[in-house]
């Protein structure tokens, strides 16, 4: 069989390996090391998109994002609270300009190879990994993989939830959407099963993309999703509408403790080294600075270390709890807090940058009594 050696070899071209290839090659120490992706399933041609916010700082996918709002607002039963995010900004990027950008820097450097064949096993020696592909077989000393399985995970862990959502890209003849400010979560929908809001992102007066999410245990209808849609759409803006595009996704939601290492020893990237927020299902932005982090450690001949988990999976773990066993609490505690944080500080918060006494600050403003029976009830729990 045809054996192939690489310099790295990064198991699926998603949105991390993706990434990850980039920071290589665009790192000063890069000396033009061969790079092979493997991707056997072609997500590249499902459309989605990502958003995310991040400071007014020079971003490296900056020439690419589609839109970008200053401002944010949530929604409650009888208002909506708005207001700008300075020095934040929302940025929106759909897939299709991301893996167009990626696929370009591949045709631009002879090193990198992009391939769909499918990997079969993994074996590993002293020095190297041995991948057998159905093509041949491929061997690397430095493996990254996003390839993971949802099935041991919701097996292995006691809180598993999913953030789902559905949306619709919509077009109106009238012009009804504000695009000054996305809308993060708006409450006023039916609250049933978890906790439910809408997401609003208003690309023009004509244009945006409306969904409809649910943090839950349970599955949602389609049914479910669309009549909520209709509806919202109906109440907010009581205008006639052509979909242009849906969009379907469920993002697990785990205090599952995801390992720097896979089983086989590759180093976890993505959704595989638990880089989606579990509280949130944002990971855009993490797994932009995890894929800056490993390009260094690989140029600075560094093994990356296994995860240590800070206070924030004490965090994510409480509103997990409260989202699977009391729902209603858990609403009543996130409108608490975009009514009385300002949304600068939650968004540190979000990234886990904030400081114990910023954080002390935030949860002082929040239903103290909910909040510490949480920690009391369920805080040895899971
Ligand atoms: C529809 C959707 C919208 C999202 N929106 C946002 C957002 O707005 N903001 C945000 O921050 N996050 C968002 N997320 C969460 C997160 O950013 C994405 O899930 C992100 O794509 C995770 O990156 P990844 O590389 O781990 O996974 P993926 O991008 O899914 O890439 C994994 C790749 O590995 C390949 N692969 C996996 N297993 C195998 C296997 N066994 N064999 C062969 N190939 C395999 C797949 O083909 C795929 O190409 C969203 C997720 C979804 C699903």
């Amino acid at each position: 069989m045809n054996t192939t050696n690489y310099d790295i070899v990064i198991l699926g071209g998603g949105c991390a390996g993706m990434q990850l290839m980039y920071q290589f090659i665009h790192h000063a120490q890069y000396k033009g090391e061969s790079i092979l992706i493997l991707d056997a399933d072609k997500t590249y041609l499902q459309s989605k998109s990502w958003c995310f916010w991040h400071t007014n700082d020079a971003h490296p996918y900056q020439s690419i994002f589609n839109t970008t709002w200053n401002n944010l607002s949530i929604g409650f039963l009888n208002e909506t609270l708005e207001s700008a995010i300075n020095p934040y900004r929302y940025s929106f990027i759909k897939s299709e300009s991301f893996f167009d950008f990626h696929f370009n820097e591949i045709k631009h450097n002879p090193s990198v190879v992009y391939s769909n064949d499918a990997v079969l096993s993994i074996d590993k020696d002293a020095n190297q990994f041995i991948i057998h592909t159905n093509k041949g077989i491929v061997t690397t000393p430095a493996l990254y993989s996003s390839f993971w399985n949802q099935q041991q995970i919701s097996k292995e862990t006691n809180l598993y939830l999913k953030q789902q959502f559905f949306g619709w890209e919509i077009e109106v003849e009238q012009p009804v959407f504000d695009a000054s400010a996305a809308t993060l979560m708006d409450f006023s929908i039916t609250q049933t099963k978890g906790v439910n809001f809408a997401y609003v992102l208003p690309f023009s007066t004509h244009s945006a993309l409306i969904e409809i999410t649910g943090f839950c245990s349970e599955d949602y209808t389609t049914e479910f999703f669309e009549e909520e849609l209709k509806k919202y759409i109906q109440r907010k803006w009581n205008c006639s509408f052509k979909i242009v595009k849906t969009e379907y996704a469920s993002i697990p939601m785990t205090n599952f403790l995801f390992n720097r290492f896979t089983s086989e020893g590759a180093i976890a990237i993505g959704t595989a080294a638990g880089m989606i927020k579990p509280t949130t299902g944002y990971a855009f932005n993490r797994i932009t600075r995890d894929s800056k982090l490993l390009a260094n450690q690989f140029f600075n001949k560094e093994t990356p270390a296994e995860f240590t988990h800070t206070r924030f999976k004490f965090y994510d773990r409480l509103l997990l709890q409260l989202l699977k066993y009391s729902p209603a609490k858990a609403l009543h505690i996130l409108m608490q807090l975009f009514r009385k944080v300002p949304y600068q500080q939650i968004l540190r918060f979000l990234d886990e940058d904030s400081s114990l006494f910023q954080e002390a600050v935030l949860f002082a403003k929040l239903p103290k009594k909910d909040f510490l029976k949480q920690v009391f009830k369920h805080g040895k729990k899971n």
